[in-house]
């Protein structure tokens, strides 16, 4: 099954992002937790969460892939931020509880300048925290394209983060963009990334993916996200990810810079590649 979908805005709560997804021909989506920037969370509608469940069951929608907030950093120096953070990843955890057997994805963070070991190590420790409650949800880290002091941009650093937590509710987020620009050549070379990445974390821990073309040049450390086909990856490489064996049955989300119309094209797009 291909599970194709893209970022959804929130505010009008779970059932109205399930028509929404509908009507783009999409059969899973993303959408933020909270205010993406901010850290505000809406009130839980545990109703709404349960109409949900049965409209995405109804339609044979895939897993959903929640998306953390951006300013959520799990490895910030100021122990009284860090732990405000934890505090955060915990209460997403939780709600997504109520949407059970489906992802939430996040950023690892960035350790700004307190080395990669530090971030690792705090990650671990939130992580460690916020899995505690034993909700029904997997909790997935983002690959990242290493902007700055991000943690994630080497599959060793998230297989670090898991050997340290040791939970099976944890997996991975391949974006696309983020990868490219981290340094895996998933253009001309999708197999043997995808062979490293079974080396290092083992691809059964592969739990979805981000689908973005990349504005910026291999391993260039920027994460611009362009639309597919549009950028340095090109077309090519998105009809191999889509018709990929092993990557079969894992949700693609579609993160590109793009208002609903286009997203449908995009998805359309996606499917007419998967069927060629
Ligand atoms: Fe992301
Ligand atoms: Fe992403
Ligand atoms: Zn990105």
């Amino acid at each position: 099954m291909l599970y194709l979908g893209c970022h959804l805005s929130a505010s009008g709560g779970n059932c109205a992002m399930v028509q929404t997804a509908l009507t783009l021909d999409a059969n899973t989506f993303a959408f933020f937790t909270r205010n993406p920037r901010g850290s505000s969370a809406k009130q839980l509608d545990v109703a709404d969460c349960e109409k949900a469940m049965a409209m995405l069951q109804e339609n044979a929608f895939g897993p959903l892939v929640a998306h953390g907030a951006y300013t959520m950093n799990l490895c910030t120096a100021r122990d009284k931020d860090r732990a405000f953070a934890a505090e955060i990843l915990k209460d997403d955890v939780y709600r997504m509880g109520f949407l059970p057997g489906n992802f939430y994805n996040f950023h690892p963070g960035s350790h700004v300048g307190q080395g990669m070991e530090t971030g690792i190590r705090q990650i671990a420790d939130a992580l460690c925290y916020a899995l505690e409650q034993d909700a029904p949800v997997t909790v997935l880290l983002e690959t990242m394209a290493g902007k700055g002091s991000e943690v994630g941009s080497h599959f060793e650093e998230l297989r670090a983060i898991m050997d340290l937590v040791g939970s099976d509710k944890l997996g991975v987020c391949m974006d696309t963009c983020h990868v490219h620009d981290a340094g895996y050549d998933i253009v001309n070379d999708l197999d043997g990334v995808l062979a490293e990445f079974d080396n290092i974390i083992g691809l059964d821990r592969l739990c979805a993916l981000h689908l973005n073309d990349s504005k910026n040049p291999y391993a260039s450390h920027k994460d611009r996200h362009a639309c597919i086909g549009q950028g340095s990856l090109g077309l090519q490489t998105f009809r191999n990810i889509v018709n990929h064996p092993k990557l079969k049955g894992k949700p693609m989300i579609l993160e590109t810079p793009n208002d609903l119309p286009e997203y449908k094209t995009e998805i359309a797009l996606l499917r007419q590649l998967a069927s060629e």
